[in-house]
């Protein structure tokens, strides 16, 4: 387990700019975005960087763009129970990122910040023949994200960007050692607005 820094980079950098202008811009060309914009995900930095309508298109497709920056889908699935005690993580509210190089990280919130567990792979790959839709889950811009704290029973196929977002709203809420009073039900909200997208 490792404080994951790249993914607190990310957070923090998002947060500021929403405090500094309230207007996005495309991190290639500069060129206002809407607040509804695509993302590409940087290879080499772990990151998501925002773009707008004609940068995005230099993305689209298969092998397209030189690889160090891949377009982060927009389909959301909703999968029915996934049952992911066999990828031995030991939170409940994670997600799971299968990476080109054929290994599997899982992030998730907690007090000591975001946090990082490399999964078995074997493990995954057991689990997408129970749950076929996981083999379809695309390395590194797509992740299986799940909820059971408090008994809740969220299962999905996100693109990268919803998992940063989530992180963002344990971050924004969570207080003292616990977690306090706020984070949950705002963790709960998160996911009754996740809607299902193709
Ligand atoms: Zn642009
Ligand atoms: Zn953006």
């Amino acid at each position: 387990m490792t404080t994951d820094g790249a993914l607190a980079r990310l957070i923090r950098s998002s947060a500021d700019r929403t405090a500094a202008a309230g207007v996005e811009a495309c991190d290639l060309c500069a060129a206002p975005v809407p607040d509804e914009h695509a993302h590409l995900y940087d290879t080499g930095q772990d990151e998501v960087r925002c773009v707008c309508g004609p940068c995005s298109v230099l993305f689209a497709g298969a092998g397209a763009g030189d690889g160090h920056y891949r377009l982060v889908p927009r389909r959301r699935i909703r999968l029915p129970k996934v049952d992911t005690a066999a990828l031995g993580v030991p939170v409940g509210l994670v997600f799971f990122v299968p990476r080109a190089d054929g290994t599997v990280t899982a992030q998730g919130p907690s007090p000591a910040g975001a946090m990082r567990w490399e999964v078995d792979a074997a493990a995954w790959i057991g689990l997408a023949e129970t749950c076929p839709q996981l083999a379809s889950v695309e390395p590194e811009v797509e992740a299986l994200l799940v909820n059971t704290v408090h008994g809740l029973d969220h299962h999905w196929i996100v693109p990268i960007d919803d998992c940063y977002r989530m992180v963002a709203v344990v971050r924004r809420e969570w207080r003292g050692l616990s977690g306090g009073g706020q984070v949950w039900p705002a963790v709960e909200r998160f996911f009754e607005d996740l809607t299902e997208r193709s």
